[in-house]
């Protein structure tokens, strides 16, 4: 599958959807994450802190087997089929942790 991975440097940078300009992480929010209409996931190393319907089926685990078998999050991403996504990997600046952002790629 083909993914656009945009590796961000800085934490605590607001990440803003490419297709709709919607600040996915949005730091001036209490609840900091505010997914959009194309957000498919929003994850860390250590689990998905949010994912689309849409595309759930599209890995090859549930999230469930995911979390259950505390499966490696990015290899999963990375596994998915027959979406296409941007992903926006950020370093948390902390235990090697990354937080992931993936939104729906038109064709
Ligand atoms: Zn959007």
């Amino acid at each position: 599958m083909i993914k656009q991975i945009i590796e961000l440097s800085v934490e605590h940078n607001n990440v803003a959807c490419p297709m709709c300009q919607h600040d996915i992480l949005d730091w001036q929010q209490e609840q900091y994450l505010q997914p959009c209409e194309h957000t498919a996931f929003i994850a860390l190393d250590l689990g998905f802190e949010y994912i689309a319907d849409f595309f759930e089926q599209h890995l090859p685990h549930t999230v469930d087997e995911i979390h259950d078998q505390e499966l490696n999050i990015f290899e999963q991403i990375n596994a998915s089929q027959g979406i296409n996504l941007t992903v926006f990997k950020q370093d948390l600046g902390a235990h090697n942790l990354c937080r992931y952002i993936g939104v729906i790629r038109p064709e």
